[in-house]
């Protein structure tokens, strides 16, 4: 037998038996004529003694020990004269009697602790010792935890959990795809699934009534600190329902989440927030409620009433007002005008306005505008002294309501407002049904083409298809899209009208989709669901900053597994089988 027990789980009530552990060596300390030993498995730390005085060439071979050294012990639990109160096992010891190096370790490049000095790219490749620390461990038993929570939920809603195949041709999510040569049909590809999406509604078809699947998903898009290549979500899919039973079973889902995982008690229904007011308030389709400072439109105030050019000749002005920071120095907005000049938000500049003790503002426009258009502002801001408004212009609303959105965020970090222990959720509705590509010079569908107009809105089809809102919905949670979904197309010819109105030809709908307008002539029934991003769930109850650190094994920001150093090129012997040519232009 390996092990009696794990480094994780004795304690005072166990001493006097005894007992053999395995595990890695975290640490050898020698004090005087004792040599500690801490060894370390997934459930824990256990400190080993050895005494000179007792067992010299046991003591001897146990500081000869090196870090990642895989060991075994026999040896009696005794109760430590010194305890460890951030230790669960720190009020033992283990006197060792035995000790057995099973496998020898080469010095570990960093150190396998929270505080580790390894810097990010040393820790990919060495992902497996990166895995070893508990702080990195903690995230994938989190991650266990809540898949068997999600499990658990749907299981007792009747969902069957149905796999769906990898390799598979396109799906349109909007993204680019990731393509697998096939060898049996020279000249022809798989692609990856960005979704499952269309197998999920053929499944619908064929009478599965709730399905679900926790599955790896593949976008090729260039990526950030919440998007990896391949990612895993929780998909659904329910059969006879509205956009109100698919919100309320999924708010169901998230409560049992939050229940479950982080003992927090979400009781009241989550607030609606329509996409077009969402955009309005906070210039994003994801925004963080987790507080206020939401926009006011400034053009009745600011444009026309002075002399300043740049908000005469705006089409949006809208301002945020920052409580307290009327205190903030020459150096600090110049800060914040670099940052809105950033080229990722693309801002020409920041217009500035402090509320002063007496209720007078100072601005940095003060000799194009009055006092008393300046009084009007504070009020439309609602500032009070102390206050500091902020205010962006610009020719197209949507661009500069998304410029103010960042310097929204950004001042929510300054403030300290952006509290990682503090969830605010809601669910953002009504999205548009297109939107307008200028890459592609056509309408693109927002979510995706299989989403259902709202009905009110169907006959602006034909007349004004930009002003059509969908049966879409989003989860978002601090600002982040946790989940989202739609009501889906169930009726051959509607599918069929979305399909022309995204500028697809006949041939082409058929040939991409003809095998789901086919289905769709066989019976299907009123369907809807939504996909909750698996990643982002655990980051944001882990607290970390990227979905990286969730995943065991994780891309870089070029796409790159360095530990696997993938990508790589495929030799001439497997390009011919697939009848492949590289040609790489510049
Ligand atoms: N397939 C969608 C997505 O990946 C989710 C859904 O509509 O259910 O975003």
């Amino acid at each position: 037998m390996f092990r009696t027990n794990t480094c994780g789980e004795l304690r005072l009530a166990d001493a006097g038996k005894g007992v053999t552990l395995a595990g890695w060596v975290q640490r050898v300390r020698k004090m005087g004529g004792m040599t500690f030993v801490d060894l370390r498995d997934r459930y824990g730390i256990t400190q080993l003694v050895f005494n000179e005085e007792v067992d010299g060439e046991l003591c001897a071979r146990a500081n000869k020990l090196g870090r990642e050294d895989v060991v075994q012990v026999k040896g009696t639990v005794n109760e430590r004269e010194s305890k460890n109160k951030n230790l669960p096992t720190g009020e033992i010891e283990i006197i060792v009697e035995e000790l057995r190096v099973l496998n020898a370790s080469k010095t570990p490049p960093f150190t396998i602790e929270d505080n580790t000095d390894g810097g990010d790219d040393i820790r990919m490749k060495f992902r497996y010792l990166d895995l070893r620390r508990a702080c990195v461990r903690k995230n994938l038993e989190l991650r266990h935890k809540m898949t068997m929570e999600v499990r658990r939920y749907l299981d007792s809603k009747g969902f069957l959990e149905i796999e769906t195949p990898m390799l598979i041709g396109s799906t349109p999510e909007g993204a680019r795809d990731f393509v697998v040569p096939s060898r049996m049909n020279p000249g022809q590809f798989y692609a990856l699934p960005q979704s499952p999406q269309t197998l999920k509604q053929l499944l619908m078809v064929a009478g599965m009534d709730r399905y679900f699947q926790i599955v790896k998903c593949f976008r090729d898009e260039d990526l950030r600190a919440d998007r990896q290549p391949e990612f895993t979500q929780i998909d659904c899919e329910m059969s006879f329902v509205e956009q109100e039973d698919v919100i309320s079973l999924f708010e169901g889902m998230a409560k049992h989440l939050f229940r479950t995982i982080r003992g927090i008690e979400l009781t009241e229904p989550f607030p609606r927030m329509p996409w077009s007011e969402a955009m309005r308030l906070y210039g994003s389709d994801k925004p963080d409620t987790r507080f206020g400072m939401e926009f006011v439109e400034l053009m009745d105030v600011l444009k026309g009433t002075g002399d300043f050019s740049v908000f005469n000749d705006a089409r949006y002005i809208g301002g945020i007002c920052a409580p307290g920071c009327a205190s903030y120095t020459r150096k600090q907005l110049d800060q914040l005008t670099d940052f809105v000049k950033r080229s990722q938000i693309g801002a020409k500049g920041l217009v500035y306005a402090r509320v002063q003790e007496d209720g007078s503002v100072k601005s940095s426009v003060d000799k194009f505008y009055t006092q008393e258009v300046l009084q009007q502002l504070k009020e439309a801001m609602k500032a009070a002294p102390g206050d500091l408004i902020l205010i962006l212009s610009g020719d197209d609303a949507m661009k500069t309501r998304k410029q103010l959105c960042e310097l929204r965020l950004e001042m929510g970090n300054r403030l300290g407002l952006r509290d990682k222990n503090k969830f605010s959720l809601l669910w953002v509705v009504d999205f548009p049904m297109f939107e307008w590509s200028e890459e592609e010079g056509r309408l693109m569908a927002m979510h995706h083409p299989f989403t259902h107009p709202k009905d009110e809105d169907i006959p602006l089809l034909d007349t004004n298809p930009a002003a059509v809102r969908a049966d879409a919905y989003d989860m978002v949670c601090n600002g982040v899209e946790v989940g989202g979904g739609s009501i889906r197309i169930h009726d051959p010819e509607l599918q069929d009208k979305m399909f022309k109105i995204l500028g697809f030809t006949e041939e082409r709908a058929q040939e991409q989709f003809g095998f789901l307008m086919n289905a769709f002539k066989y019976g299907a029934p009123p369907h809807g669901g939504l996909a909750y991003g698996l990643d982002r769930w655990v980051s944001l109850f882990a607290g970390l900053d990227s979905i990286r650190d969730c995943i065991a094994f994780p891309k870089n920001n070029s796409g790159r597994d360095v530990m696997l150093d993938a990508p790589s090129c495929l030799d001439q012997k497997q390009l011919d089988e697939l009848n492949l040519v590289v040609d790489i232009k510049e």
